[in-house]
């Protein structure tokens, strides 16, 4: 009897061990699956201390300080800068596989204005028009500086002639910001995006990064030309004998502005007043969009090393990131081998600014894109 107690006291005391173990075993099966990666938080729109900031990027951003040291104001000297950082962390999911964006934003919400003139309207937007823009056909529209009957036949996009000067000097540059500017309030649409006729814009990515923030907040994003603020003497506050410093976003790279803050610029941009502001502070474009944004309105650039222009150095942009960036670009004359170092169906010289391999990566579909056997490379 009392050798019989002990054998069940023992089973009880072996089974509660086991129990436990397999409770114990059970434990990280029962808890929450691992957090999905999330998109980025807004920022607040209130003016940083820091000039150090940076926007929360998707998987695949830099998001360290500029170490681009170009002069912004002379981007024609093409300056290649160390600027495409390497520390970049290679992203495992192609764009497509980003988690879905959370306010709903639609291409058809971004105004993306490119900026051209006549002489390049064969060179360089026949591409674009063949690449990117045939994406975005209704929200893309074409600031050049004369008529082009043909073009917009055979395009069927928004084709804008400014009547500004087709001179590359800070008078016509200003003049089609000003035009650009004044479409976008009309076009009542969610976002501002000025781009160049060499850019290639990663619709992806841009409506991602976009959809981080809301069009009503005070968003300016942005590459920063210069690793530090530029300064200018202040004629549109005061008489000129004051010095104020901001930082703005190279035009080259593209930039986007939300409504919001588009709406609050309309003193000093709308209807010919951003000529008259550019000429007070005797700065080129870009450099007068961030004067009225950081210096007037006391609004932070979002610095973000998604945008790239062909002042930095292409090559150096670490190959599994390239489709995750916004905005591309290539080296003109001068530096034809400044491009984005991707391999797909064309070579370099089928495709010396990278753009139809990139496009091919990214609409594979698309008639004109060769088709790869498996297991090709280039
Ligand atoms: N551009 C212009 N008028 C000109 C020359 C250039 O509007 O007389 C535009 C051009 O189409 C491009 C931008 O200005 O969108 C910058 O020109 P480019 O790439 O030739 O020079 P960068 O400043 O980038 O070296
Ligand atoms: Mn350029």
């Amino acid at each position: 009897m009392h050798i019989a107690s002990v054998g069940v006291s023992k089973s009880c005391f072996l089974f509660s061990l086991a129990l436990c173990s397999l409770l114990l075993l059970l434990i990280p099966a029962l808890q929450s699956p691992p957090r999905q990666l999330e998109p980025p938080q807004p920022r607040p729109h209130a003016k940083s201390a820091s000039s150090e900031q940076h926007a929360n990027l998707p998987t695949g951003t830099a998001s360290a300080g500029s170490t681009n040291t170009d002069a912004g104001l002379s981007r024609s000297s093409e300056v290649i800068a160390e600027s495409a950082r390497t520390d970049v962390p290679s992203p495992k999911r192609n764009v497509e596989s980003w988690p879905r964006n959370t306010d709903q934003l639609e291409l058809k919400d971004i105004f993306i204005a490119v900026k051209t003139t006549r002489k390049y309207h064969r060179s360089r937007l026949e591409l674009l028009f063949q690449t990117w823009v045939s994406q975005a056909k209704e929200q893309t529209f074409i600031f050049t500086d004369g008529d082009d009957r043909e073009l917009q036949l055979k395009t069927g996009t928004n084709i804008i002639n400014t009547n500004c000067s087709a001179a590359h000097n800070r008078q016509a540059l200003c003049c089609k910001m000003s035009v650009e500017y004044d479409k976008f309030i009309e076009s009542q649409k969610k976002w501002f995006c000025h781009v160049d006729d060499d850019n290639y814009v990663i619709l992806p990515s841009l409506l991602r990064l976009l959809s981080s923030y809301h069009h009503s907040q005070d968003i300016y994003l942005g590459r920063p030309s210069l690793d530090h603020p530029i300064e200018a003497a202040e004629r549109v506050k005061s008489d000129g004998t004051m010095s104020v410093k901001f930082w703005f976003a190279t035009g080259g790279a593209g930039f986007c502005i939300s409504r919001g803050l588009a709406l609050k610029m309309s003193p000093w941009a709308s209807l010919g007043n951003f000529i008259t502001t550019a000429e007070k502070i005797r700065l080129p474009d870009d450099c007068t969009i961030g004067y009225i944004i950081e210096a007037l309105l006391e609004v932070t650039l979002t610095h973000t090393h998604l945008f790239h222009s062909h002042l930095e150095n292409l090559q150096k942009l670490p190959v599994p990131t390239v489709l995750h960036q916004v905005t591309l670009s290539y080296g003109g004359f001068e530096n034809r081998r400044n491009v984005v170092s991707i391999v797909g169906g064309f070579s370099l010289t089928e495709d010396p600014t990278r753009f139809k391999t990139v496009h091919c990566l990214l609409y594979p579909d698309t008639e004109w894109c060769p088709k790869l056997k498996p297991g090709h490379t280039n």
